[in-house]
């Protein structure tokens, strides 16, 4: 038996508690800011506390909160941040450079090794930076989400932040609830899981009656506790303990940071680091004996062999794509939705289909009755008329609430939109319904129950019990025997009647609007009150149905269109009528024309097989009158055919199904607290459309992480063919290029294009291209023959065009000498450094190119990414500090270079980023795609 199951007959503290606390005069605890003992009768317990089930003052809790601090766990561990710069340092590729710099030293050259200290210096402080930025941002969600609870103050529900909790309070907790803190059950009861506390999965009972036999703290019965989740019923109870001081706070190990997963996208790119890191070692070494053969020293050689390696490890790779990813989360978290893993972010790019609710999510949950139907009659809700049966099919539907309507205290009501929207019908009948009245005449009460699609009460209607029951018409229908007639006496209910009553509800559904059946019947005099559902729910008698619009929100259906365009499916899941959601999903656009409706029953009669087909074959479907356990296999069967699947939920039943899908999709406004932590991503607006924003900023954000890979992977080409050249040549050419020349590039001009491409605005076509495949990896073939094939290359040629053009306008023939002292030396240096210069230039080029996939640059924009701007900016400014500061002459072995010389390079971006912009038109006229969309990539996800 579960907790909804029961009939928790509503028994308020009883009066002697509030009158014992009331002339307590033992203040000592809540002056002190110390605990109370939890397990002493409730009367001592309020003494101490100084409360009372009518709860404290506003006064009050601000005084508490300054004795006894906010309600939050701190963090132990203190600072962190040494540690996590010091890791820095034990990175394997810091120590990949610490051990060249050794070398370096050990060859003979300590300039070397100096300068190869200062690129793992500058790299771990910058990697260390963008990781704290990443972390503050994903920190910086918990402000998007604030824990709230629902307490009783000055007699008076309503909600606040947990934070704000203190010792004293009335903490109402019920279905789908976090505890926010350590509290006494006084009134009600609920099922608890325990789970983060004790590890236990199995949900416990938890109610006022205090264990028999006093055990461990956790396992009194009485008792709730901060950090466990409400799975069923409501209960009230006065908060002991908060913050630190609540066993959550004692359980040092879940105060303290977790680890952090790694996301798929950092996997493929730590592993493509290391082979490219393992590339550079083994062309380093071989670089050795060559450079030997052409007739270097030692010492040069081994210089030159570990410039190579510096210059190819890619290091400052993964912390850029974390920023990358952080930034992407930030930016959703602004547009409305939170999203908890950063690996979900690359996730969310390659959904395909999503599985959405209706209510709330595609419509906007604000409900209002339209339509009443009565035997023989049809009533325009909105225009209330003076009929005995209406006002009885009003009075029982209101009456079966636990909502309750606005008042002044509560503008906007607390409760289930359903409810609400009953509150406000029997407002208009003249029958409002006032909650501490409502309270005072209930005996029992069976909460609505998602698989049973009812709710009962039975309330003192007079002196005499009355069962009120409102649901599904046909849940409801099997419990009634009879059906009010147009005279308003109960008849039997025959197979007309039925048919009448089907009618009615399908021509409501087809208009999209909500129906519930109502019924009741009068406990007869003597029966004791049923408490259990069976009982109570039999024997009743159909008063008739209300019918309620709930408008489809604005911005849906454009967002449906929207994720259309970009290949993706739109299942609808729904605890509602299924013409009712097809109406609806119609509406938006999903679905089209014959859209297929799936209902509960006929769902549980497909086998797995059977569903396969079904999902393979439809187009997109409406499965309604879905229990959450459909969620989840419907969730597991779309997965096995490959899908990703995004889907929504709100309810404590939904949270295997959030977890189990690829998205889990939680409701930020109207979703429980047990929803929103076993979702990936919280929508805080309840809105279909900021799926979609998601989806498109999650393709984004892995599009600008594919840029500046791209980015980065093409200037190995020209800076290493220079060496080759000069390697090949057996000597005869001069190196083209100095290691220190290499590192400015590396250090000075690469980096802050590389992270301005991280913040490129999406390319026009996004979403209307199909969802990148789930095994497609970030670094593919396409990709890296763009890199090296296209863009280095071009970069390459240029490059070493510029060099020999140099050397040759001097008067240089193969093997001349070019050393100190010769008489080419300073065309030599002037030819360094325009291969540097030229390695610069094609790298502006570069970044321009890579700044679209597949479009053309004049379509987003020559100037849309001001970052970009800059960071070539800084590039030039550095470039020309390196070409032309006297002092930085001589530390990067470079000459100045005449208007003429620099007259050669400037065309050099336009040719590199032109060349590419030409292949790109040519694939778009071919219409090849650029992105991959078909698994086989060269490095695919470790998971
Ligand atoms: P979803 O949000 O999943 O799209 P839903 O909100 O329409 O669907 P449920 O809340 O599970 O789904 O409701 C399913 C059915 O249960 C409704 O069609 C209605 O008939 C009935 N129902 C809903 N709320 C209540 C309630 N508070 N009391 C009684 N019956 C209800």
């Amino acid at each position: 038996m579960t907790a909804t199951d029961t009939a928790p007959v509503e028994s308020p503290g009883s009066p002697n508690d509030a009158e014992t606390a009331e002339t307590a005069d033992t203040v000592d605890t809540a002056e002190t800011g110390e605990t109370v003992d939890e397990r002493q009768p409730l009367a001592e317990l309020y003494r101490d506390l100084r409360t009372s089930p009518k709860g404290l003052s506003e006064r009050e809790t601000a005084r508490r909160r300054l004795v006894y601090g906010v309600n939050e766990l701190t963090r132990r561990g203190g600072r962190r941040w040494p540690r996590e710069l010091l890791d820095q340092f034990t990175q394997p590729l810091a120590i990949l450079l610490a051990v060249a710099a050794v070398l370096a030293w050990a060859g003979g050259t300590p300039a070397l090794s100096i300068a190869v200290v200062a690129v793992i210096l500058l790299n771990a402080g910058f990697a260390f930076v963008q990781e704290m930025q990443a972390e503050r941002a994903v920190e910086a969600l918990a402000a998007f989400l604030p824990a709230t609870t629902k307490v009783v103050r000055d007699g008076v529900r309503g909600e606040i932040q947990a934070r704000d909790l203190v010792p004293g309070d009335v903490l109402v907790v019920a279905e789908g609830d976090r505890v926010s803190a350590d509290a006494r059950i006084i009134d009600g009861d609920v099922l608890l899981d325990l789970s983060s506390l004790t590890g236990e999965s199995e949900p416990v009972s938890r109610s006022r009656q205090p264990t028999a036999a006093p055990g461990s703290l956790l396992e009194a019965h009485d008792l709730v506790f901060s950090g466990s989740t409400c799975t069923g019923g409501e209960a009230t109870a006065v908060v002991t303990r908060t913050g630190m001081h609540t066993e959550l706070g004692r359980i040092a190990a879940l105060s303290q940071r977790g680890t952090t997963e790694r996301s798929p996208l950092e996997t493929q790119v730590r592993r493509a680091t290391w082979i490219i890191a393992l590339v550079a070692v083994v062309m380093g070494a071989a670089f050795l004996p060559a450079g030997l053969a052409a007739g270097l020293g030692w010492s040069a050689a081994i210089s030159f062999s570990i410039g190579l390696i510096v210059a190819n490890v890619p290091e400052g790779l993964l912390p850029t794509i974390t920023l990358a990813l952080a930034a992407g989360v930030r930016e959703l978290a602004r547009k409305g939705a939170v999203v908890k893993r950063l690996s979900a972010v690359e996730t969310l790019g390659s959904t395909t289909v999503i599985c959405t609710d209706k209510t709330g999510t595609l419509t906007e949950n604000r409900m209002r009755v339209t339509k009443l139907w009565l035997t023989g009659s049809e009533l325009d809700a909105t225009t209330p008329v003076d009929d005995p049966r209406a006002l009885a099919l009003t009075q029982a539907a209101a009456a079966c609430t636990t909502a309750e309507a606005p008042s002044t205290t509560q503008p906007n009501g607390t409760g289930d939109p359903t409810e609400l929207a009953l509150l406000r019908l029997a407002g208009e009948f003249g029958v409002a319904v006032d909650p501490a009245e409502r309270k005072a005449a209930r005996r029992a009460i069976f909460h609505f129950d998602a698989r049973l699609k009812r709710m009962s009460t039975i309330d003192m209607d007079g002196a005499a019990p009355t069962v009120h029951t409102k649901g599904a018409l046909e849940t409801v229908l099997p419990c009634c025997t009879q059906l009010l007639d147009q005279q308003g006496t109960a008849h039997p209910l025959d197979d007309p009647a039925r048919a009448d009553l089907q009618q009615a509800m399908d021509r409501y559904a087809a208009g999209g609007l909500r129906v519930l059946a109502v019924a009741g019947r009068t406990v007869d005099a003597g029966r004791t009150v049923p408490d259990q559902r069976e009982d109570a729910e039999s024997g009743l008698t159909l008063i008739g149905l209300v019918a309620m619009a709930d408008p489809p929100r604005a911005g849906v259906a454009e967002a449906v269109v929207q994720a259309h365009g970009a290949g993706m499916r739109i299942h609808v899941i729904t605890g509602d009528y299924g013409p009712t959601a097809a109406a609806i999903a119609r509406q938006v656009g999903i679905g089209g024309r014959d859209g297929r409706i799936v209902a509960g029953p006929e769902l549980d009669q497909l086998t797995d097989a059977e569903l396969d087909v079904v999902l393979a074959e439809a187009g997109e479907i409406v499965f309604a009158r879905a229990s959450p356990e459909a969620k989840l296999r419907i969730c597991e069967a779309l997965r096995a055919r490959g899908e990703v699947v995004a889907m929504t939920g709100d309810g404590v039943n939904d949270a295997p199904a959030l977890r189990h899908a690829d998205i889990g999709v939680a409701m930020g406004e109207s979703g429980t607290d047990v929803a929103r932590e076993a979702a990936t991503m919280v929508l805080t607006d309840d809105h279909f459309a900021t799926i979609v924003v998601a989806v498109d900023a999650g393709r984004r954000v892995f599009d600008n992480v594919r840029k500046f890979v791209l980015y980065i992977f093409a200037h190995a080409v020209p800076e290493v063919v220079p060496f080759l050249v000069f390697a090949l040549s057996g000597g005869a050419v001069p190196l083209p290029l100095s290691v220190l020349q290499i590192l400015a590039i590396d250090l000075g001009t690469e980096t802050l294009p590389a992270l301005a491409l991280g913040r490129e605005p999406a390319e026009p076509g996004l979403m209307s291209r199909p969802p990148r495949s789930r095994t497609a990896g970030v670094i593919d073939r396409v990709l890296l023959l763009r890199a090296w094939a296209l863009l280095g290359s071009i970069s390459a040629a240029l490059v070493m065009g510029a060099f020999f053009f140099t050397l040759w306008r001097a008067g240089w023939h193969s093997g001349d000498p070019t050393g100190g002292g010769t008489p080419l030396h300073h065309a030599y240096l002037q030819a360094t450094t325009i291969t540097f210069a030229s390695i610069v230039a094609c790298q502006i080029g570069t970044a321009f190119a890579s700044r679209t996939d597949r479009a053309s640059l004049f379509t987003i924009g020559l100037w849309s990414n001001p970052l970009l701007l800059w960071g070539i900016a800084f590039e030039l400014f550095f470039t020309a500090a390196v070409i032309y500061a006297p002092p930085l002459q001589h530390v990067f072995g470079t000459a100045a270079l005449s208007p003429a010389q620099l007259a050669v390079i400037a065309p050099f971006p336009v040719i590199v980023w032109g060349v590419d912009e030409l292949i790109r038109w040519a694939r778009r006229s071919r219409g090849t795609p650029v992105a991959p969309t078909t698994p086989g990539p060269v490095l695919s996800p470790a998971q």
